[in-house]
Parts: structure tokens; sequence; C-alpha cells
């Protein structure tokens, strides 16, 4: 049985909202469908994500600055530490599997909640604001 959707609720910051993965609106109703994949709307607040399209923005932010972290790591181990050829493959690939996996989905809910608070789409004449 479906619960009734809410009509009050405490919009989250776009921080609360992407880190627990979270409807932009409510801060309550689940973003995701599948693992990258959008929900349709909103199970507690019926919100349209129709509107959310981070395109390539969320793997492009997760894969630079895992990348970078991970690299920069790896780069201070071997040169402390000179740890052989193995175990650089067995900590490094793993780092940055598990890095970038686990960061994806709260950078996408990230990202869409910023498009959701300002109000952002696709540029184009309609965009420009009129003074
Ligand atoms: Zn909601």
């Amino acid at each position: 049985m479906e619960r009734p959707l809410i009509t009050h609720f405490d919009s989250p910051t776009s921080l609360q909202a992407g880190l627990l993965c979270r409807c932009p609106r409510c801060g309550e109703g689940k973003l995701f469908g599948g693992f990258l994949r959008l929900a349709k709307r909103c199970d507690r607040c019926g919100l349209d994500y129709g509107f959310a399209d981070p395109a390539d923005g969320p793997a492009f932010f997760v894969m630079t600055g895992v990348g970078i972290l991970v690299i920069a790591v790896w780069a201070w181990a071997v040169i402390a530490w000179s740890p052989p050829l193995w175990a650089q493959f067995a900590t490094v690939f793993p780092a940055l599997l598990i890095g970038c996996l686990g960061t994806l989905r709260p950078v996408k809910a990230w990202l869409v909640a910023e498009q959701y608070i300002h109000n952002a789409s696709e540029g184009g004449a309609s965009s420009v604001q009129k003074r």
C-alpha cells in the first residue's frame, strides 16, 4: 500500500540530499531507482525528477577527485616505502574502484539537488535573465 504524498516538508541542503541520496525537495523520498538510474518521481512528495540531467558531471568529478587523491597517496607511499609492485597493484586498483563506485551515487545526487535548488537547465535563449 502506497503512503500518501507529503505536502509540508523542510527542504534539505544540497549536501544533505546528496549524501543521503534523497529527494532535493522533501529530503525523504528515494532519488534512485537503480544504482545510478534516477527514479521517475519522489515516492514521498511526488516531485518529478524529469528536470534532472547531470549528464557526465558526476563521473568527471568522481574520476578526477578520486584519481588525484589515490595517485597522490600512491606516489607518497612509493617514495616513502618503495613497496613491491604486487602490493601497489593490490592496493591502488581496489582503492580506485571502491573510491569511484562509493562516491558516484552521492555526487550524482548532490548535482541533481544543485540543479533543483538553482532551477538549472540546459542553456538557451529562454534561460537568459531579462533586466
Ligand atoms: Zn520528495
